[in-house]
């Protein structure tokens, strides 16, 4: 393997990574293997496979070689070991929280998440007996307070969507080491384009691929990466299930049989292998091509983005925009460290004239798509109060950094000019004479 961890860049690991052509056919570009099971040479053979002794793929529930690419490329842009893919960044997220808890444990997690993330953290991981505890702020000292000796995780966006605050991914990572537990960072919105959290100590990365990895909005993916560095067999008491055998896989040991690797095969072979919420083939090779250019295709959006944010800024009707490019945004500090000072493409803003006014710039969009997406080449609006988290009380809006009025925009990667005159007609729009209205009372 002439591509390993560190050896090129990412913008050419991008574009080759885990993949040299088919051995068998010379395929250059990587072949759709649309394939249930895979077959044994012998009853011996079949049972070393199963027995994890030889390395081979026996059934796509546990793995598939197409997948297999879009995993070691994965791994090697955030700089993990491993990684496994799952049918959805919900998915995946779910299955790297369950691989580290059991009934009556916790994690603690930062307040400004996805809402989907929120409703799994928030109700169904604590119906079954793993409680979430949100911390009030993404500030590593208030993580710190709500670290018990039942914690077995630390969890954060490295970019929240869509509060857009950039966590301080180095200090928690210290609160995490020091309290002997892991680190998990959603780098869905950063991209190891413009982040990779396992550079600044983060354990597990999770990813939606469904967003800008993908990039083209055709295909939902998810996907978990391993550092490699946790120690388990050190924190064996807090995480008996990487260090006792296995009754469910004749007694294996994970941390003796897997190493630094232990995390992901254990997620693989117990969770994926029994609750198979996989990723297809043909979806790993719509991602594997859209990855191809997530480089050129982030570089457009940050720079879009920052011409759409400082248009907004300067226009008279819009009451305020959230974009950590900005030199007075909080997070701007955060962004030049963590982003090398280039903003991410998703920012929010409010119209003057509040909710009304804000939904009547929303209906006049016409390049801008309506929907709940983001990440895509095509320019995106989003209404998180009314859609991804309407689910949520006003309280919990608040502290995952949703207003009413705001407006979630994922700049795409059409010409700027374009991108400007649509944002201008519907703000000149939203100005109707029924909003104007409504802002004057
Ligand atoms: C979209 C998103 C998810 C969920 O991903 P799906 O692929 O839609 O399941 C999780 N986290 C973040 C930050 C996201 O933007």
């Amino acid at each position: 393997m002439f591509l390993t961890a560190g050896s090129m860049k990412n913008e050419t690991l991008a574009v080759h990574g885990g993949y040299e052509s088919d051995p068998t056919t010379k395929a250059v570009a990587v072949p759709i293997y649309q394939t249930v099971a895979y077959e044994f040479d012998s009853a011996d053979h079949g049972a070393a496979l199963f027995n994890l002794e030889v390395e081979g793929h026996r059934y796509s529930r546990i793995s598939n070689p197409t997948v297999a690419v879009l995993e070691r490329r994965i791994a090697l842009l955030e700089g993990g070991v491993d990684a496994l893919c799952a049918s959805t960044g919900q998915a995946a997220l779910n299955y790297a929280v369950i691989n580290l808890t059991a009934m009556g444990t916790n994690i603690v997690s930062v307040p400004q998440l996805y809402g989907t993330t929120y409703t799994l953290f928030g109700h169904i991981l604590p119906s079954q007996g793993v409680t979430v505890r949100f911390a009030e702020s993404d500030r590593p000292e208030t993580i710190e307070k709500l670290i018990d000796e039942n914690t077995r995780g630390i969890f954060c966006e490295s970019v929240g969507n869509p509060a857009g605050n950039i966590c301080d991914i180095e200090a928690l990572a210290k609160v995490a080491a020091r309290h002997g537990v892991p680190l998990i960072v959603d780098n869905t919105v950063a991209t190891p384009i413009l982040l990779r959290p396992i550079d600044y100590g983060a354990d597990i990365v999770v990813h939606s691929l469904t967003k800008f990895l993908g990039g083209h909005g055709t295909t939902l993916g998810g996907a978990i990466v391993d550092g490699g560095k946790f120690p388990w067999k050190k924190h064996a008491k807090r995480f008996p299930q990487f260090n006792e055998p296995d009754a469910s896989y004749h007694g294996l040991i994970y941390a003796d049989h897997f190493g630094d690797a232990a995390y992901i095969a254990r997620c693989r072979s117990v969770y994926q292998r029994a609750t198979g919420a996989v990723l297809s083939p043909l979806s790993a090779f719509l991602l594997l091509q859209g990855i191809e250019t997530v480089a050129l295709r982030v570089d457009r959006h940050v720079e879009n983005a920052r011409r759409a944010a400082e248009y907004l800024r300067q226009h008279p009707q819009v009451a305020w925009v959230n974009y950590t490019g900005f030199t007075d945004n909080p997070y701007h500090a955060l962004a030049d460290k963590y982003l090398g000072g280039r903003a991410c493409s998703l920012l929010t803003f409010g119209i003057v004239g509040g909710l009304e006014a804000g939904k009547a710039f929303y209906d006049a969009l016409r390049l801008f798509k309506r929907l709940v997406n983001m990440g895509d080449a095509k320019s995106l609006a989003c209404h998180p109060a009314s859609t991804t988290h309407r689910q949520m009380s006003a309280e919990e809006q608040r502290l995952a950094g949703v207003r009413p009025e705001m407006i979630r925009l994922s700049i795409g990667i059409e010409h700027i000019d374009d991108i400007i005159a649509d944002l201008d007609q519907a703000l000149a729009a939203s100005q109707s004479p029924r909003s104007a209205l409504i802002a004057a009372e």
